[in-house]
């Protein structure tokens, strides 16, 4: 062994047996136990990555545990190596893993194996690719672990540490070259990808002068500049109007935490909607800009890991998942759009990237802001409960007011097309097409929606205990609620009206841009939704397509709404502004407050101020008039009082216990059973409320049937507690159904 190994006091007695709990990123229960050999004592840490003989194969785990005691019931194997200098996962990233893991009452395994990037956990290329480290630190000492390692070795480490030392160290038993792979290279097909979408900016050329801060912006920087320099866990809402520069903010903040030596973290909804913040960034920040994105293939996933984990990245720019980016000292996270829903992953690792900024934060004593011209309820209701501090910017940068929005009646237009296309609308489509602007029509609409409502006077069923949307069942030709299970049959005409036309559901973008192309044949139409989008190439295409005016008329579901910021618009329409605020979500009124808001900014940005057209059923609903009267606290305090009487968050707290599986009946027996196990043990959690159990309202998703119980109370503790012990017994595990725990659900 060379003799530049720096030999760490051992904390353990010499020959004191020492034994560590291994976690591995499956979605296994573990942990496993395994025996520690001497010379790896010193590094017996929890959090720290291990290499372990498991089943025929080899692979990598965490340590979640160390003990001195044996366990004493089978054999025990030896760990093979703890590798990693510095360690794989920080400490700070390792506990925010933890209680990650903890809050959601997720497997530990999946929390790893969402977390961290492919190839973690296996002895692999990938593996190689972290020993690496180990091999090329400057003075060349080769870890006292790498006796024990198989290593795979690569072409290219050749080239860093040469061959004369690689044959010396194999000669000498501290390595075992086992294979030589060639680095596999990466590519990038930059023609095909939007290529800001890859940026790596080191030293970018063409830097934007820096503009001077408008008052309110100052006085935001100012403030929470003062939080970055004090240190520690602050955390912020920003709420600042569409285009009031909030960006602008977060462009100085990210500079005063670089200048700090210290890492910053964006999160933004979906990076390829916003090509154009990504390029701000990399045109801006001086320093080394990382932009991530989820079309990254794995291998390059991991390595940019590795550069972040290499301190190679001082601002990363990244979706959800960026929220497990190994940065270590980390000063700032801001989460931009912090309302938007794309912040909470669904799948079987549910989780939320903006509430785990704030716990990332807190653990990483880093400030937190959360920006929105429309923030989540939850966020503004931290920010008046002074968990968070409020900073507004109310005006816009261009001075311009927020445009008029005119509300236009659909129950009066006798001579609808199809598509929602109002007489007003074309019009008014027209007259834009004549001044040579742009116009985007937005159609908010979810595939499985199914709601009924009477194409007269635009009722719409609810669910008398819930507050929420009924769902029509086609088969069935029932209303159900998929919360409560409350149902009625589908009427044959409108109990209000008594119309006998109920339309169920909604239109498409597809028919609307083709009823488009027949009455303005002579116009450019485009259309941006997860149909038209679903090569990643093809988004940028079109968004490129459109800034550069190659197209007249844009339409699109909600991915038009993201902050977009083009100049040319004259027009938005919005074809039906209710269809979302009968979703069967109790944040049915939220999601259509925000998305009317945010659709209303995106014209009016260039000097003059555009027009927007709000097409309804229910001028006289209140979250339309707040929406076209930009209104947010008004429409905050009328939705507020709904849901605090019946305890939706944030004014109280949900857990969504969710069964899926191939076989219907039995996913509903497995419902069943757990309702009936739930309501013994609500015996001992009085205040918790149970919904269903009852098919969710995409009870049928890729061939797998769904039900669903909502548990519900004012009392954190309570949820958590009534869930927890039901966890505890066997019902919430099955063979051959999948039962996903999901905290503070987002989509019910
Ligand atoms: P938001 O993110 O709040 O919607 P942006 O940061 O995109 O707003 O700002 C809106 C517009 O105003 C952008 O075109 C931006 O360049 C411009 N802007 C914002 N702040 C300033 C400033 N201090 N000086 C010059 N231009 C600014
Ligand atoms: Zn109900």
């Amino acid at each position: 062994i060379p003799d530049t190994i720096v030999v760490e006091v051992n904390r353990w007695m010499a020959n004191s047996e020492l034994y560590i709990d291994v976690l591995i990123p499956l979605p296994l229960d573990g942990p496993f136990t395994y025996r520690v050999p001497e010379e790896l004592k010193v590094r017996a840490d929890v959090g720290r990555r291990v290499l372990v003989p498991f089943g025929k194969k080899i692979r990598a785990g965490f340590i979640a545990a160390v003990s001195d005691s044996a366990p004493q019931d089978h054999e025990i194997k030896d760990v093979l190596d703890i590798p990693d200098e510095p360690p794989y996962v920080s400490p700070p990233l390792w506990s925010f893993l933890s209680w990650m893991a903890e809050y959601y009452m997720l497997p530990w395994g999946l929390v790893l194996r969402t977390a961290l990037p492919p190839g973690s956990d296996r002895k692999s290329k990938s593996w190689a690719i972290i020993t690496r480290e180990g091999l090329t630190s400057e003075e060349c000492s080769f870890p006292a672990s790498f006796v024990k390692a198989r290593v795979m070795l690569r072409k290219d480490l050749e080239g860093l540490i040469g061959p004369a030392q690689v044959e010396q160290a194999v000669s000498r038993g501290w390595i075992n070259l086992e294979e030589r792979i060639a680095r596999p290279r990466i590519s990038l097909k930059r023609k095909e990808i939007p290529e800001l979408l890859y940026g790596r900016s080191e030293n970018p050329k063409d830097r934007e002068s820096i503009p001077t801060l408008t008052g309110d912006q100052a006085v935001a920087v100012e403030q929470m500049k003062t939080a970055i320099v004090a240190g520690g866990f602050h955390a912020f809402l920003l709420f600042g109007v569409t285009g009031s520069g909030k960006t602008e903010v977060y462009l100085r903040l990210i500079q005063e935490v670089i200048d700090r030596k210290k890492k910053a973290l964006v999160l933004v909804p979906e990076i390829a909607l916003t090509p154009q913040l990504a390029r701000r960034f990399l045109r801006r920040v001086q320093g080394k800009v990382g932009i991530f994105h989820s079309g990254l293939t794995p291998s390059q996933r991991l390595d940019e890991w590795r550069r972040v984990k290499a301190g190679k990245v001082d601002v990363a720019i990244a979706a959800r998942s960026g929220i497990f980016l190994p940065m270590d000292d980390l000063g700032l996270i801001i989460v931009d759009e912090e309302h938007d829903p794309s912040y909470k992953q669904e799948d079987s690792c549910p989780y939320n990237a903006r509430d785990m900024a704030l716990a990332r934060g807190k653990l990483e004593s880093a400030c937190v802001v959360l920006g929105s011209a429309t923030p989540s309820f939850e966020s503004f209701l931290n920010a008046r409960h002074g968990k968070i501090t409020r900073i507004e910017l109310p005006v816009r940068y261009h001075g311009g007011a927020l445009p008029q929005v005119e509300l236009v009646d659909l129950r009066e237009s006798k001579s609808i097309k199809k598509a929602f296309l109002t007489p007003t609308l074309l019009e008014s489509i027209r007259q834009t097409l004549e001044q040579g602007e742009q116009v985007v029509l937005f159609l908010n609409r979810r595939g499985f929606d199914t709601f009924a409502q009477c194409n007269s006077c635009g009722h719409v069923f609810k669910c008398p205990n819930c507050d929420i949307s009924l769902t029509h069942h086609k088969r069935a030709r029932d209303l159900r609620c998929h919360l409560c299970g409350f149902s009625r049959a589908a009427p044959p005409l409108c109990p209000q009206c008594a119309g006998e036309k109920l339309f169920f559901g909604g239109v498409g973008t597809q028919k609307v841009e083709e009823e488009l192309q027949t009455v303005f044949p002579e116009a450019r139409t485009g259309r941006l939704d997860r149909d038209s989008t679903r090569k990643r190439e093809e988004l940028g295409r079109i968004l490129d397509r459109f800034r550069k005016r190659e197209i007249d008329i844009l339409v699109g579901t909600q991915m038009i709404v993201k902050g977009h910021d083009f100049p040319g618009i004259g027009l938005v329409g919005v074809l039906c502004g209710d269809t979302s605020l009968h979703f069967p979500d109790f944040r049915a009124a939220e999601r259509t407050f925000q998305i009317l808001a945010q659709v209303a900014g995106r014209t009016g940005r260039g000097s003059d101020s555009g027009r927007v057209l709000l097409q309804t059923y229910d001028p006289e609903h209140e979250v339309i008039r707040f929406a076209a009267s930009h209104e947010y606290t008004g429409f905050f305090e009328y939705d507020a009082q709904m849901r605090q009487e019946l305890y939706y968050p944030p004014f109280g707290h949900l857990i969504l216990i969710r069964v899926e599986g191939n076989s219907e009946k039995r996913v509903e027996n497995k419902a069943l059973e757990i309702g009936r196990a739930a309501r013994m043990v609500k015996q001992e959690f009085p205040a918790v409320s149970i919904l269903g159990p009852a098919p969710s309202p995409r009870k049928k998703m890729v061939g797998r049937f769904r039900w669903q119980l909502l548990f519900k109370s004012a009392n954190r503790s309570d949820v958590r507690g009534l869930v927890k012990q039901l966890k505890s017994g066997d019902h919430l595990q099955s063979r051959g159904l999948k039962i996903v725990i999901d905290v503070d659900p987002v989509d019910l």
